[in-house]
């Protein structure tokens, strides 16, 4: 029997343990699930949903803890391991306890980061501190002042529900995915909202110029008021009524102040790496790891999920620097999860090389359609003396109609997408991402693409998004054919799609098409 070992409890590490019970029932494996939180596994892609109201904690729940147990897995809720002995092969945890392996699995994924401002240094923590318990796990010296929370887990949820629940003001630092997620749901709850960003426009990892202009300017349609090039430097407590210190305001560099009831921090993540390095597995970004999800310094060590940095080894520079980092993103942690517990199911398996797709961002917001993916920045001006042909050239090809709040920008060399992006265009937004995920060519009239939006839209291209070999649901990768099939057996909801495929229970994003999916099916069945 093999032992493997599981560090993290959360949605990678649960695909990752769903996908071993088999063995598990066969008593091949004897599996080991090591979890931090308290709460059984869950959704957290879905958990600003939950926080401003918008979805059930029960719509969060993934196969969980007791489903592994049942077949035999031993999972540990609410303890940490605190360290790794690589020559001896035992995980040591917050209890003390040491728990042997053959293989270790870490999905540890990441932590929210806690920016610099006086009036919390001491609640930052170093990113290569170890923690020796589930408390101290994201915490530095001193938890965050009472009013400040990130928006990472359930218990950060919480605090925003209250917020929301209330109509509080809430300060939204950092204006990047996740903070505009979460601004527009709680204005859309009731919430004031203000977003406080250094950049000049929100997004601006994912966006152009323009693209994030036309963001902005639906986010402060919706009431979102919005603070670009604002520095914030401190903050400023004021004494409650029970005598202790929240909250009050952040101060900007310019003077400014942002009064608040809360501060949510949406300042990007860090992958949780300390327990790797300390166990002197090389790390960078991410916990390195090849294509085989296999540690670079330890056969025995695989790592999925936001914590895994997949590079090819020897790629370091001088200076331990490793090119890319995990991608924050859950499809490629699950698709991570399926491929190494396959591989770890039967040792008769050769592992299969991890190739994961060039990733799209998609905003999910009610109150603007967005998706971004690969080169956004180029310009239509930019030369490239350099380039062999003309063929060779990039071309960028715009459009912008800021009255209807359209926006389209596609990025192609000799054709082929390298990158776009598409706001308030949800057509035209769903037929870039399948070309982009394709490699497709895009027609020669890019003007083409304009008209699918336009209201008496007839056209189509030849890459449908309703082809049988498009992906409908990015985060588990299914296909609309699979799709069809589940419909084609009886699925006629959208929950009962996601039960049989899983298509939709990531972002939730496809739910739209996945039930455009099930009517044409329907007209199809009563017609034929
Ligand atoms: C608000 C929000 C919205 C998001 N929206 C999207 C989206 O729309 N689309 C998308 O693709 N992604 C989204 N994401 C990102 C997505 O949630 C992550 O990619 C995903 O959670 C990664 O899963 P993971 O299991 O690798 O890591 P995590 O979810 O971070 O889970 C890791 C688990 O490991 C535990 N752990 C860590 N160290 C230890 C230890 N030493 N001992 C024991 N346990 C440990 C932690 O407590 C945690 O439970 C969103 C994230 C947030 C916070």
């Amino acid at each position: 029997m093999r032992r493997i070992v599981v560090i993290g409890f959360g949605p990678v590490g649960g695909r990752f343990v769903e996908g071993m019970l088999p063995a598990v029932r066969a008593g091949s494996v004897e599996l080991t699930v090591i979890g931090a939180e308290q709460d059984d596994v869950y959704n957290r892609v879905m958990i600003a949903e939950h926080a401003v109201g918008r979805a059930a904690r029960e719509v969060l729940d993934l196969p969980g803890a007791a489903a592994a147990i049942d077949a035999g897995a031993r999972i540990r809720l609410g303890e940490a391991a605190v360290a790794i002995d690589r020559r001896l092969q035992v995980v040591r945890t917050s209890t003390g306890d040491r728990i042997g392996y053959d293989h270790l699995v870490f999905a540890t994924g990441a932590r929210a980061n806690i920016p610099t401002l006086y009036g919390m240094e001491k609640a930052r923590r170093h990113r290569l501190t170890r923690a020796l318990s589930p408390e101290t796990l994201d915490r530095g010296e001193h938890a965050l002042p009472r009013g400040v929370t990130a928006l990472r887990d359930l218990v950060d949820a919480a605090r925003v529900a209250s917020a929301v629940r209330a109509g509080r003001r809430i300060v939204v630092l950092g204006a990047g995915v996740l903070g505009l997620e979460v601004a527009l749901a709680a204005r859309e709850q009731g919430a004031e909202v203000v977003v406080v960003y250094t950049g000049g426009i929100p997004m601006g990892r994912n966006l152009d110029d323009d693209g994030g202009r036309m963001l902005a300017r639906a986010a402060r349609a919706a009431g979102v008021e919005m603070l670009p090039h604002s520095i914030a430097e401190s903050i400023v407590t004021r004494t409650g009524a029970d005598g202790s210190a929240r909250f009050d305001a952040l101060v900007c560099a310019d003077g400014k102040l942002v009064h608040g009831d809360l501060l949510l921090l949406s300042v990007g993540a860090s992958p949780r790496v300390e327990l790797a390095a300390a166990a002197d597995l090389a790390v960078s970004t991410g916990i390195l790891v090849d294509d085989r999800l296999q540690s670079w310094s330890d056969p025995a060590v695989f790592a999925i999920g936001d914590c895994a940095h997949v590079a090819a080894p020897g790629t370091a520079r001088p200076d331990g620097y490793v090119g890319g980092g995990p991608s924050g993103l859950i499809g490629p942690g699950w698709r991570q999860a399926d491929a190494l517990s396959a591989r770890l199911s039967d040792a008769t398996l050769d592992a299969v090389p991890f190739a994961d797709r060039p990733a799209v961002v998609a905003l999910k917001a009610d109150e603007v359609d967005l998706v971004a993916g690969g080169v956004v920045d180029a310009s239509p001006w930019d030369e490239e003396p350099h380039a062999a042909s003309c063929a060779d050239q990039r071309q960028v090809t715009q459009w912008l109609d800021p009255a209807r709040g359209a926006y389209v920008k596609m990025v192609t060399r000799g054709g082929v997408l390298e990158g776009f992006v598409s706001v308030g265009m949800p057509r035209a937004g769903a037929e870039l991402t399948l070309l982009f995920e394709r490699g497709g060519e895009l027609p020669a009239d890019r003007s083409v693409l304009l008209r699918l939006d336009a209201d008496d839209a007839g056209a189509t291209l030849s890459g449908d998004p309703f082809a049988p070999d498009a992906t409908l649901c990015w985060c588990n990768g299914v296909t609309v054919e699979r799709i069809g099939e589940a419909v084609a057996a009886g699925a006629d909801t959208v929950e009962c799609v996601g039960r049989t495929t899983r298509a939709g229970t990531g972002c939730g994003g496809c739910k739209g098409r996945i039930t455009e999916l099930i009517a044409r099916s329907g007209v199809l069945t009563a017609g034929a």
